[in-house]
């Protein structure tokens, strides 16, 4: 059976995503995932109370609402993915947080959620590294659901609202923010030291979140401070 991409929309949006947006990632996806060439992202706004405690480490609060977020997005992408099956199409959930060893870029999954973001023109990549939504600044996570579902987008990318703003780079404890403006296409690399970020998390805040979280570069973003 048909869906258009308005359905699929109001379908998500009932499910609880505080936003959707479709992209054609054809040019992104590796070979392994070439049959899906249309990504569905959703998004989920973290609490900004949890996010306002955040100082100069994450806290035991902030750590259990990110897991919490990441499963609920689990569970946003699965139904949509079982959606997408009911009606005929493939569809494939890639994992609201995901790290894999021998990936071919050092800690990532198998798909960028952030690629799927900025291709839908939700939002541009920040000076932290981290996706900044228009309206909600980086206090986002993301979920992603790979479809061979045509959706026709656009794929109208944001340019980086960043400026001369560099409060994520001062304030990163590990020194893992080069400063650098993102463009479409730019390596992750030239952003942040990814390796310097996992280090540190993992040295000093893995009593508090197992060395998976650490908020500073979120809650300093003066677009999340601004968010309504
Ligand atoms: S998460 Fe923490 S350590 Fe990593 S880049 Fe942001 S501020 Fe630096
Ligand atoms: S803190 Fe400033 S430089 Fe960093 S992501 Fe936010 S706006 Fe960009």
């Amino acid at each position: 059976m048909k869906i258009t991409a308005v359905e699929l929309e109001n379908y998500i949006q009932d499910l609880g995503a505080t936003f959707v947006g479709f992209s054609d990632v054809s040019s992104a996806v590796g070979p392994q995932l070439e049959k899906y060439p249309y990504a569905i992202t959703v998004g989920i706004r973290l609490s900004s109370s949890i996010i306002d405690e955040i100082d100069n480490k994450p806290t035991f609060t902030y750590f259990s609402h990110y897991r919490s977020v990441n499963f609920f997005i689990d569970q946003l992408t699965l139904k949509i993915m079982l959606f997408l099956q009911e009606k005929g199409y493939n569809a494939y959930t890639v994992p609201a947080s995901q790290s894999i060893p021998d990936a071919v870029v050092p800690y990532s999954g198998v798909f960028p959620h952030k690629t799927g973001a900025v291709l839908a023109g939700l939002g541009w990549i920040g000076k932290n590294g981290l996706f900044i939504h228009r309206d909600y600044g980086p206090a986002v996570r993301l979920g992603t659901v790979l479809t061979d579902l045509e959706l026709k987008s656009p794929n109208d990318v944001m340019e980086s609202q960043c400026g001369e703003c560099s409060k994520c780079v001062k304030a990163c404890p590990a020194y893992a923010l080069t400063g650098s403006q993102w463009r479409i296409g730019m390596d992750r690399s030239a952003v942040i030291d990814a390796r310097a970020c996992s280090t540190y998390m993992n040295s000093n805040f893995k009593h508090i979140g197992r060395g998976s979280v650490c908020g500073i570069c979120i809650n300093v973003c003066p677009y999340r401070k601004a968010a309504k």
